[in-house]
């Protein structure tokens, strides 16, 4: 049977399951969570931009890196920055100094002034202490489940930390999955997303569209996590759907899923026929 006819009876199945898993999420039954998520941070000290505003934080994952420094912060830890690299500009707020009517100095802030930045990836030198907390972080990666399915469909998944309150994320620029945690529920989660994108059907284009990806997203990562033996923490994805609607909506998400959930599941079994 090819891949797609494959894809397409798994898919009446899948749906079945999920319609099950669907009706456990919204019952009003407590649901299981014992899965806990760990996170990858780094020590603010070791890394700038963990101190950074959230704005600039964001500014920085949208560039697709988890450290980002200025020219001069690069070269007192040893490193160059590359030539011919583009700089991402942040946002540094310039206060002055103002003695207040009870006789107290205050910080006033009077300007935002644009700082050039450079990514990590951007730069060659001296290797930083955390890298080889990656390297042994990436060495793991062969034994995540499905992870051949992201390389077979082109996703290149590597482990970073987080710099803001995410455990990972799918890069449609790059097209590549970083994730913050050992979590595979985050993997399936991200796989998720690059998936549904590869087939047409994500949609970020407004708060809406992007409430019903991210709920198809962990709705599919909660299935394939108990299709694949990890523990699926229903508890995280129920908050995870009310922070993106309502949970009911995951009726909403049914088709697009088991499509989703189909389609990894039927690249699963041909990567390992
Ligand atoms: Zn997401």
């Amino acid at each position: 049977m090819d891949k797609k006819a494959y894809a397409e009876k798994k898919r009446s199945e899948v749906k079945e399951m999920m319609e099950e898993l669907a009706s456990r999420l919204t019952s009003s039954e407590a649901v299981a969570g014992y899965m806990n998520k760990k996170m990858y941070i780094l020590d603010q000290n070791e890394i700038p931009c963990g101190k950074w505003s959230v704005m600039n934080r964001f500014l920085v994952t949208l560039s697709g890196t988890c450290d980002a420094r200025g020219y001069d912060q690069w070269r007192q830890v040893g490193r160059q920055v590359k030539k011919g690299s583009k700089a991402i500009y942040i946002l540094v707020p310039c206060f002055s100094k103002k003695e207040g009517n009870d006789g107290t100095i205050q910080d006033i802030l009077k300007y935002f002034r644009t700082v050039p930045v450079f990514r990590y990836e951007d730069t060659e030198g001296e290797p930083l202490p955390y890298a080889e907390k990656l390297d042994e972080l990436n060495k793991t990666l062969p034994s995540l489940p499905l992870v051949s399915v992201a390389e077979k469909i082109g996703v290149a998944v590597s482990f970073g930390f987080s710099t803001g309150d995410y455990y990972g994320y799918f890069s449609l620029n790059d097209n590549k999955i970083v994730l913050c945690t050992d979590s595979e529920q985050t993997f399936f989660h991200e796989l998720a997303h690059a998936v549904d994108y590869k087939l047409g059907t994500a949609d970020f284009k407004d708060k809406a569209g992007r409430d019903l990806s991210e709920i198809v997203a962990e709705f599919t990562a909660c299935f394939l996590a108990s299709q694949y033996g990890k523990a699926a923490n229903l508890l995280y994805t129920r908050q995870y759907l009310a922070m993106h609607g309502k949970i009911g909506d995951v009726f909403k998400a049914l088709d697009r899923a088991s499509t989703v959930a189909a389609y990894i599941m039927a690249e699963a079994a041909e990567v390992d026929a």
